[in-house]
């Protein structure tokens, strides 16, 4: 009766779209322009407008979308960039390829982002930007930490890695902060086949500085205006996502019936929580995290029966042994450590079938039932 399920694949929908990727693909390769063309230019321009906001900027990575608008901020060496110990390693990344200090805020235990009550706590006079993170499809709460930024003239830059699509009181992510940073790894929300990301913007000025940062510091051929970098959303790629951008809402869709479904099959199973839904957010379930005090017999259950599952994120980063030189230690974010020993990510991408679902459910309910 079991069948496995996979935690990811790119390869049903590969075989779904085919066609029309490759056909993307044809075009960017006989167009005679293989580098910063048509196709970035015009995934920029549809891609922002899709996010409510004005200008996008193509480059290499979510890494380097994150750390190329805080060089657009003039952030460095003595700074201070307010983020959170429960994310993906490349957000702390990136605020370190910048020379300044991470500074963590803990998080809220239900949806286990950003606590934006607590970051008041942790400004400095060094402090010049907040970091939130839309971890896991659904946005901070964005309006006191807007307020607060506002009262203290700190920059803001969202972590929309995860939440492509996604919104809060009906605006996007990335429509809230100076900037926004984007990430199209594969497994996003918004994934190509590679790497790429984008920073978003209103600011013509910031957008323009964006472009040089992103090509030597040039806005004219070889002559740099300021010290730059090379970091280029590829003409393959932007083609690829272009294409992927039209059926984005209904994959979105398809990820929240998804969620729908688990959530009715695992309410009030055993002492496992279903995600909790901030306040005026509309979740694009990146992920689907549960949490329970037995999560990791629960994850070699899963596994035993063929079901894929992964910990996000099974360490918090303050803890990882990359940056014990910031000299935080166990208990300095008892909610972080807390909920990460605690939670566990279940199949969900939009190729899963409505068996596949009922398949994780079936097991997951036996599990708790004793079998
Ligand atoms: C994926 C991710 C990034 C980085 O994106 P890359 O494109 O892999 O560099 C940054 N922040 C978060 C929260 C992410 O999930």
């Amino acid at each position: 009766m079991n069948h496995p399920v996979k935690y990811w694949s790119y390869l049903e929908a590969y075989a779904q779209e085919r066609g029309e990727l490759l056909a993307a693909v044809d075009r960017v390769f006989s167009s005679g322009r293989l580098i910063l063309g048509e196709a970035v230019a015009g995934f920029e321009r549809r891609f922002s407008a899709y996010c409510d906001t004005t200008h996008g900027v193509g480059v290499n990575s979510g890494t380097d979308a994150l750390f190329l608008a805080l060089k657009a901020f003039d952030i460095g060496p003595g700074d201070e960039v307010v983020t959170v110990s429960n994310t993906a390693v490349p957000t702390v990344a990136a605020i370190r390829a910048t020379g300044a200090r991470p500074v963590f805020v803990d998080i809220d235990p239900d949806t286990f982002l950003m606590d934006s009550a607590r970051i008041a706590e942790r400004i400095t006079p060094r402090t010049r930007c907040l970091l939130p993170v839309h971890l896991y499809g659904q946005l901070v709460q964005m309006q006191p930490l807007l307020e607060l930024a506002q009262a203290k003239g700190l920059y803001v830059l969202e972590d929309c890695a995860q939440s492509t699509g996604a919104s809060q009181d009906g605006r996007k992510a990335g429509a809230f902060g100076d900037c926004a940073a984007f990430s199209f790894y594969p497994t996003k929300l918004l994934g190509g086949f590679g790497d790429g990301g984008m920073v978003l913007t209103a600011a013509l000025e910031r957008a323009d500085r964006l472009r040089r940062l992103r090509f030597y510091g040039m806005s004219r051929n070889y002559y740099s205006d300021e010290e730059g970098f090379n970091s280029r959303l590829d003409e393959v790629q932007a083609a690829l996502l272009d294409f992927r951008l039209t059926s984005l809402d209904a994959k979105i869709a398809r990820r929240r019936a998804i969620a729908a479904q688990y959530d009715h099959g695992l309410a009030g199973v055993g002492d496992l929580r279903i995600p909790a839904i901030g306040r005026g957010n509309l979740h694009a379930y990146y992920v689907y995290t549960i949490r329970t005090a037995r999560r990791d017999a629960l994850k070699e259950h899963l596994t035993h029966h063929g079901i894929g599952s992964q910990l996000n994120y099974p360490t918090p980063i303050h803890l990882m042994a990359g940056y014990a030189f910031l000299g935080l230690q166990a208990g300095d974010l008892p909610v972080t450590e807390r909920i990460n020993a605690e939670m566990l990510s279940l199949p969900l991408y939009p190729e899963l079938t409505d068996e596949d679902v009922e398949t994780v459910v079936a097991c997951i309910r036996a599990f708790y039932a004793g079998g």
